[in-house]
């Protein structure tokens, strides 16, 4: 199966956990440039650093549930802490894509449900996958990059 992945980190020496977490895949097929972005968070709460973030295409025989397992234990390695939606982090890894099917259940949502409308995830994955479609609004990722505002996104 081939998936497309979602690297972020804001906290700890970020560019290093990045790579870091990258070598420790196998079959590694593109990986993205890194992006300096600003934070997400939630109404009311502290300003965050910026983020570095990055795409990866990767081919595994992983399932999605397996893969979310392993990027979780792989979080949890490099030191991420959850203490509440979209805090700061040292290491977040999302599923965006896997082939051409949407995957459904309680944990486990692909496509991503927020990257079509996220700079910081089109960017990195429209430099390796641009003519990738996204199975449910049905339009590739360089034409959904063109519906977003991309101006805080800069390349590293
Ligand atoms: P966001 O999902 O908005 O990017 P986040 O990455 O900060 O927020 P996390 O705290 O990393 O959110 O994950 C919360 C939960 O999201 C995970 O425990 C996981 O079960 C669930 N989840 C659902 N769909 C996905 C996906 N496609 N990739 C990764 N996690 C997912
Ligand atoms: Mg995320
Ligand atoms: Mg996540």
């Amino acid at each position: 199966m081939k998936y497309a992945i979602a690297l972020g980190s804001n906290l700890g020496d970020s560019r290093t956990i990045l790579e870091s977490a990258l070598n420790r895949f196998e079959n590694i097929i593109a990986r993205s440039s890194w992006y300096q972005t600003k934070a997400v968070t939630l109404p009311g709460s502290s300003s965050q650093p910026d983020y570095i973030n990055g795409a990866a295409i990767l081919e595994t025989e992983l399932e999605p549930l397996e893969l979310l397992t392993k990027l979780q234990q792989l979080e949890a390695e490099f030191g991420r802490v959850r203490y509440q939606r979209w805090d700061a982090r040292t290491l977040d890894l999302d599923i965006l894509l896997v082939d051409d099917v949407v995957f459904q259940t309680e944990t486990l949502e692909i496509p991503h449900p927020r990257m079509s409308d996220r700079a910081f995830v089109l960017v990195p994955l429209a430099e390796i996958a641009p003519d990738w479609k996204h199975p449910v609004l049905n339009c590739s990722i360089a034409e959904l990059l063109q519906t977003v505002d991309a101006s805080d996104v800069r390349k590293l």
